[in-house]
Formats: C-alpha cells, sequence, structure tokens
C-alpha cells in the first residue's frame, strides 16, 4: 500500500496471497463435498470463523471508503476533476448494470423452455416491505453525521466523505493540517486492512466450506437450470462486455485484466461481499495500472452502486418466477424490469444475500407474487458468490478505464 514497498517484494507476497485463496478455496470444495452428511457441523462449527473473518472484514470498510474517497477527493484538488470523474464512472455504472439486466432476461427466456414448473401453491416468504425506487433515492442522503458509519450504509458513507472532501478543497491552504491528518489516518487503515487481509486464506475456507456442505445436493435438484442461466449470464457479461471495455476504453488486454484480478476474484466468489472485496480490489486495480487516485474513489462508489452480477440475477429470477407462476411477461414489463434492476443494483448493499432482499423491488415492479423469491432463496448463497465476482469485477473495469482516460487527458 504505502508507496515505499519493494515492488518487486509486494509482487512475491501478493502472488502467494493469490495462490493461498486459490488453495483454501480448493479445500474448502472437497471439505464442503466431504461433509455434505455432517453440514450441521461444517454450519456451528467452521461458519463462525467465516463470520469474525467477515466481521473484520466490515469494521474495517466503513472507515477505509471513507478515508480513501476522502484523501482520493482532496488530492484530485479540485471539483471539477471529481465530477468528470464521478460523470464517467456513473454513466458507465449505469449503462453496464442496465446491459447486464438484458442479458440476464434474454438468456432466462432462452432457457425459459428447461425451467421446471415449481409448486407454488404452498409458497410463504416473509418478505421485508418492498423498498420503492424513491426510497433508494432519499436514503443516499445521511441525516446524521455517526449512523452512516455505525449502520455500514455505504451511500451514505461516500455521500459524507465528498462533501468534507469538497469542503478541504474549498477552504484550500487553511485546512492542510486537515489533509495531513486525513491523509495520515488513511494509511493507518489502509495498515489495519493489510493486516486483516492476511486472514484470507482461512476466512475464504471457513465461508465456502459450509455453503457447499449444505448446498451440494440442493443445486443437482430443480435450481440447476436456473443457476446454470444465471452463471452463464455472469460469464457472458464478463467475457463480451467487459473484454471489451477494458480492451477498447481501458488500452489493457483482457487476459491481464482476468488475471490481475485473480485475488479479488477469488475472494468474492468465497466471500458474496463486494464491500469485503473491496481492499483487495483496490491493490489488484492498482498492480494493474489504475491510479490510486481513481481506484480509491471508483470502486468504493462501485462496491456501493454498481452491481452488474445482481442485475443478471435479478433479470434471471423474475423470468423463472413469472415462469413458475405461469405468468407470460410482456415486453414493456421486461423493460420495466430493466429500469426497476438497474435502480435496485444502487440500492443493494454490497454484503452477502442483499440482492435477493432487492429482487423484491424489482418483482413487485411489473406485479409478480415477491412470494415467489421463497423458490430461489435455498440457494441464494451460490447466485451470490457469482454476482458478487462479477460486481467487482464491473467495478475494476470502471477504474481502469477512468485511469486511461485521465492518462490520455494529461
Ligand atoms: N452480495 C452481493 C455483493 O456484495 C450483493 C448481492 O447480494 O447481490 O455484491
Amino acid at each position: 500500500m504505502s508507496s515505499k514497498k519493494n515492488p518487486e517484494k509486494t509482487q512475491r507476497k501478493r502472488m502467494s496471497l493469490a495462490m493461498q485463496i486459490f488453495i483454501a478455496l480448493i479445500l474448502a470444495i472437497i471439505a464442503g463435498l466431504l461433509m455434505q452428511k455432517y453440514s450441521d457441523f461444517a454450519v456451528s462449527y467452521i461458519k463462525p470463523f467465516g463470520t469474525i473473518f467477515l466481521n473484520l472484514v466490515k469494521f474495517i470498510v466503513g472507515p477505509i471508503v471513507l478515508f480513501s474517497i476522502m484523501s482520493g477527493v482532496i488530492s484530485l484538488k479540485d471539483i471539477r476533476k471529481v465530477e468528470s470523474i464521478g460523470g464517467i464512472t456513473v454513466v458507465y455504472y449505469f449503462c453496464t448494470t442496465a446491459v447486464a439486466t438484458v442479458i440476464g432476461l434474454v438468456i432466462a427466456n432462452l432457457f425459459h423452455g428447461f425451467f421446471p414448473v415449481l409448486e407454488t401453491s404452498s409458497l410463504t416468504y416473509e418478505a421485508p416491505a418492498a423498498t420503492s425506487p424513491m426510497d433508494v433515492i432519499v436514503n443516499i442522503f445521511p441525516s446524521n453525521f455517526l449512523a452512516p458509519i455505525t449502520e455500514a450504509n455505504m451511500l451514505q458513507v461516500i455521500v459524507m466523505a465528498l462533501l468534507i472532501g469538497f469542503a478541504v478543497i474549498l477552504i484550500g491552504e487553511s485546512a492542510s493540517a486537515a489533509v495531513n491528518g486525513i491523509n495520515r489516518w488513511n494509511d493507518i487503515f489502509m495498515k489495519v486492512m493489510e493486516m486483516i487481509l492476511k486472514l484470507s486464506p482461512l476466512g475464504v475456507f471457513a465461508l465456502l466450506c459450509p455453503v457447499v456442505a449444505e448446498n451440494g445436493a440442493k443445486v443437482i435438484g430443480s435450481l440447476a437450470m436456473v443457476l446454470l442461466a444465471a452463471y452463464i449470464g455472469y460469464l457472458l457479461h464478463a467475457i463480451v462486455v467487459y473484454s471489451l471495455t477494458v480492451r477498447t476504453l481501458g488500452g489493457l488486454s483482457p487476459i491481464e485484466f482476468f488475471k490481475g484480478m485473480m485475488p479479488a476474484i477469488l475472494f468474492a466468489f468465497s466471500s458474496a461481499s463486494s464491500v469485503g472485496t473491496l481492499p483487495l480490489n483496490m491493490e489488484c486495480t492498482e498492480e494493474l495500472g489504475a491510479s490510486k487516485e481513481v481506484s480509491s474513489f471508483v470502486l468504493p462508489l462501485g462496491a456501493t452502486i454498481n452491481m452488474d452480477g445482481t442485475a443478471i440475477y435479478q433479470g434471471v429470477c423474475a423470468i423463472f418466477i413469472a415462469s413458475c407462476y405461469g405468468i407470460h411477461l410482456t415486453l414493456s414489463q421486461m423493460v420495466k424490469i430493466v429500469l426497476t434492476a438497474t435502480l435496485a443494483s444502487v440500492g443493494t448493499a454490497g454484503v452477502p444475500g442483499a440482492g435477493m432482499i432487492m429482487l423484491a423491488m424489482v418483482l413487485a415492479s411489473v406485479g409478480l407474487p415477491i412470494d415467489g423469491i421463497a423458490l430461489v432463496a435455498g440457494v441464494d448463497r451460490i447466485f451470490d458468490m457469482g454476482r458478487t465476482t462479477l460486481n467487482i469485477t464491473g467495478d475494476a473495469s470502471c477504474a481502469i478505464i477512468v485511469s486511461n482516460f485521465l492518462r490520455k487527458k494529461k
């Protein structure tokens, strides 16, 4: 993280962390498959270690987002520059998410004939009050100075960081002590994060093993086709959309991009948390050439508002649920799904399971029964692992593109 590091040493260390995470992932799958009969044990005694790890990550993420965005904004020194980076970022995020939903809908329609018709009469899903699109917008703005951090409401933390960062720029010279303070605290929190990240192989194992032990058998059942449709959508979006944007707008070979992203990808897959993957994502993108000032602004924003994988999942599940209820969606309903899923992705928190809660909003927008969520809830974690992986890869592609744009502008 600090600029004085020996690059060769960093490379070796990071390579080995990626390798460790990969080994942990393979071991977790093997152990999970072997423990299918003892899934209670895995859930009671292995999962808690994953929870501890995830808690530590969540604990550090608030301060990291707050300080890295403040320090990123301040280092840009110019509010216009922040606005132009913010503008490109938000447009890219919205466009790719809308494309993602379309991909999800197309794939699900192609798979339509293969979806099983599941029994829906006895379904009940304790749906949280479906969020309205306007709520999503209102919830962006904090009403209290501490609540955004204590409630880990990242969108509000971002707004806070932007306001404070802008104020520091406007005050100018006389705020230099504060600038120094913000930068030093940023270094300190980054260090804490580095310490926590050393535990990630252990965390990955403890998070993934119980999931495999619990879901291994279920997946082979009736939900295999919907899962397959979602994963084909995730893969297609990554291979077509990101490869294209990274190459044409980011000036980076897609192979190099995906290779460099591997540690973050593996971590996101196991943890199912974009926000939790943020620290590792920052490391990977910076090593791929994204500038620190860009990644410290674009990635926290992306981990909060940009969820292409979640959008694909919502498109696929909407069609699947409709087909289980024997409902045929019209083209205008599909367009509505694209719009609501894009907005829902802004309101989805970067934590495990959040996308499923926002699915209620998408279903409600086209009058589909919210109880239908119960059909896919049992394997949500498996959907989530893939959608989170795509979510963070999308954020990283944006960091590469915006950095390239700024380099060219200089
Ligand atoms: N788990 C996802 C993420 O962190 C959000 C979701 O549930 O879709 O990106």
